[in-house]
């Protein structure tokens, strides 16, 4: 009777494994497609001075909207991109609609600000990926200075002679480089000196816990001084309270990004809340 049960049980997990499996297949096989049908599409979310509230950059968003109308979360599907190396084309068409929207809102009267775009480790490790950036860059017309690409921690903790020289080609031509999601991964200090990075983003799990009087305060101190001593940028990321914001605020974080001031949203809608005089009026005041 027990052998029988745990061969059921056995059974039963492999059904699972398999069901997981070829959910997973189908989405990377609507995956290939969705390029073609149109179906990706990027929103963007403001980050903020901290200081004056104004508007200083966005960071691009990946959305992939199925043909039924059901928006896939990016958490979801990158993994799966990365793994098939989908992430690669994918990648190039979110930097090439980025880039083409920063001088759209330039052309629109928006007042100047940075692109953030999100690079997997695999583009980086592309042969091509340096010529595709400047190719991008040039192409769109976007000055090299306004673009940032967020690179991961898991990126820096090869610690790659040729990647340390792509991205210090890159900002060779003015491009900034960030650490995105900095302290969740393993890389070290070493690292992010060898990589010279231009600003660092305090990952979302450092910031659920620095209200009131816990740790989590010293740890993001530690950051901020850290970054400063390297001459690096910080930006707060996923602020969602106002005793958040004032608390970076006044410890001297330069950028704020999260839900406390905006989600990430389409372009018209940006352009709405920030393009026009009556928001840039109430804004600074
Ligand atoms: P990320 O680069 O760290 O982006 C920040 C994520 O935090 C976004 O999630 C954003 O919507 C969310 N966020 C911002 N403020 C708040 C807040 O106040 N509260 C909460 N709860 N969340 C907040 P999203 O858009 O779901 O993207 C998740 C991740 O997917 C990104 O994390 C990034 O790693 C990846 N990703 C998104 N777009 C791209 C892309 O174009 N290329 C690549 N390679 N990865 C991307
Ligand atoms: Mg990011
Ligand atoms: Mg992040
Ligand atoms: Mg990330």
């Amino acid at each position: 009777r027990a052998k029988s049960f745990v061969r059921e049980k056995y059974c039963f997990y492999e059904e699972e494994m398999s069901l997981e499996l070829e959910r997973r297949a189908l989405m990377e096989q609507s995956l290939h497609q969705a390029l073609e049908r149109d179906e990706l599409l990027l929103h963007y979310q403001p980050q903020i001075c901290a200081q004056s509230q104004g508007l200083v950059g966005v960071e691009a968003l990946l959305r992939w909207k199925q043909e039924d109308g059901r928006f896939v979360s990016p958490a979801e599907f990158i993994p799966l991109a990365e793994e098939s190396g989908l992430i690669v084309p994918i990648g190039e068409w979110v930097l090439r609609e980025a880039c083409a929207q920063a001088v759209e809102w330039d052309r629109a009267g928006l007042p100047p600000i940075q692109m953030g775009v999100n690079v997997s480790p695999r583009q980086v490790e592309a042969p091509d990926f340096v010529e595709m950036v400047l190719r991008i860059v040039e192409s769109t017309g976007i000055s090299p200075s306004k673009l940032v690409i967020e690179i991961t921690e898991s990126l820096a903790l090869r610690e790659e002679e040729q990647t340390i020289e792509k991205l210090k080609t890159l900002q060779a031509r003015g491009i900034q480089v960030s650490m995105d999601d900095f302290g969740t991964g393993y890389s070290s200090l070493g690292a992010l000196r060898s990589y010279q990075v231009d600003s660092i983003k305090i990952a979302q799990t450092f910031i659920r816990n620095i209200d009131g009087i816990g740790e989590g305060m010293t740890i993001v101190k530690a950051m901020l001084a850290m970054a400063k001593s390297m001459d690096m940028h910080v930006i707060a990321e996923g602020i969602e309270t106002r005793e958040q914001f004032e608390l970076l605020r006044d410890e001297g974080c330069d950028f704020i990004q999260g839900y406390y001031f905006d989600k990430p949203m389409a372009a018209e809608d940006l352009i709405a809340k920030y393009g026009n005089n009556e928001i840039a009026g109430s804004a600074s005041a």
